[in-house]
């Protein structure tokens, strides 16, 4: 029997003439037309003034740092309830994390947090030199409070967008808030270039300033003369060229991933208790993992995973968040007001299928294991 996936790539047909059309005018370096049309495509899409395009979305990330100055002795801020990806970038520079707690409505960073973080900080003397707000499975956090916040004590927000390309509050894309928005096109995300990523800015200084890092920071003379490290963390013109056939199609992933969340938010009424992150007003999220919270914490949780396997059905709990995590076990965790948030979603918290290309057969098979399994549980519990 075939698996269902929890999120493959989803190819739009045009991916190979850009590719081929690549290899054959042998444009396969990490530059080319590919590479600056998927900038361009991108510019356009998220309405930014400038992008790189980048190998992953975790050099984005540490690009957005580099460029921001921050290094040793530095504290960065950061969304505790994420992918590692997020988080092992402040480590790249020699920086400390510092982890912020999520809200219950979208599951974001807490702007409560944030806040009780940033006066904390402002006692000490000791100001973050940035704050990663996250867009966890493209939901769209409380990004103008806290980027308010950000602007109020003068420290840079860098969006990670990884997940939520496509995503929308009062018009305006997730990831052109921040002074950097980073996107990730790794094979499960909402569009792919197979592995890639790419760093955003409405300055394009801080732009030219991050290829300049991306490229190995070389000067501009004749021969190779450095004085800064760099990196070498450019996209490939052939992984551009998927990415260009990937980008024509994204608001059409978008619409399937949401029309998913919707099936499975209808079918899954009857279920008590269970919930799920919110679209604050003027929003749009892209949906792009389907996550909710099972009122029986973890076991139940673990049981539905286990469940949901024997029927061929990929699913996974919601990530582990970063303060509970043994390598970032000793850098602190903030939060509003005592109470772990981030701990008690990843406790109950799963995510189910959401691939694009998902048909309804197996949306419908999908949400008889996941009623089947929740009714045995039940069952269970009341033998107990
Ligand atoms: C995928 C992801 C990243 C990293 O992107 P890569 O392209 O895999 O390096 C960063 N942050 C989040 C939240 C992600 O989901």
């Amino acid at each position: 029997m075939k698996q269902i996936p929890l999120s493959i790539p989803h190819l739009s047909g045009q991916e190979a003439r850009y590719v081929t059309e690549a290899l054959e005018t042998n444009w396969v370096a990490p530059l080319g037309p590919n590479v600056e049309a998927f900038e361009a495509g991108m510019r356009a899409y998220t309405k930014t003034e400038a992008a790189l395009a980048t190998s992953s979305g975790t050099a984005a990330i540490h690009l957005a740092l580099a460029t921001l100055g921050v290094t040793t002795g530095d504290d960065v801020f950061c969304q505790s309830l994420t992918f590692v990806a997020s988080v092992n970038p402040i480590r790249y520079v020699g920086a400390r994390p510092v982890l912020i707690d999520s809200e219950e409505e979208t599951w974001n960073m807490s702007p409560a947090a944030l806040r009780r973080a940033m006066i904390q900080a402002a006692t000490r003397g000791r100001l973050p030199k940035a704050v990663i707000v996250v867009h966890l499975y493209g939901v769209v956090a409380k990004i103008e409070e806290l980027s308010a916040i950000c602007a109020e004590y003068d420290v840079p927000l860098i969006e990670d967008a990884a997940e939520s390309l496509g995503s929308t509050i009062n018009g305006r894309m997730t990831g052109t808030f921040g002074t950097f928005g980073i996107y990730s096109f790794n094979g499960n995300k909402i569009i792919t270039t197979s592995s890639g990523g790419m760093l955003v800015a409405n300055d394009p200084h801080l732009i030219e300033r991050a290829f300049y890092l991306s490229t190995q920071a070389r000067q501009p003379v004749l021969h190779y003369e450095h004085t800064e490290v760099g990196f070498n963390y450019r996209m490939s013109n052939v992984s551009a060229g998927i990415g260009r056939g990937q980008l024509e199609v994204i608001e059409d992933r978008v619409a399937a991933r949401r029309k998913i969340f919707q099936r499975y938010t209808r079918a899954f009424d009857m279920l008590d208790a269970t919930q799920y992150q919110a679209e604050i007003e003027g929003s749009r999220a892209n949906r792009w993992l389907t996550a909710l919270t099972l009122p029986g914490g973890m076991e139940q949780r673990d049981q539905l995973i286990i469940r949901l396997q024997q029927d061929h059905i990929e699913s996974r709990p919601v990530w582990k968040p970063m303060h509970l995590q043994p390598v970032y076990r000793d850098v602190p965790f903030i939060t509003s007001d005592g109470i772990d948030v981030s701990g008690r979603l990843f406790a109950e918290g799963l995510c189910l299928p959401s691939a694009s290309q998902m048909t309804f057969t197996e949306q419908a098979l999908v949400i008889r294991s996941v009623r089947q399994g929740i009714v045995e549980d039940v069952r269970r519990n009341v033998r107990l």
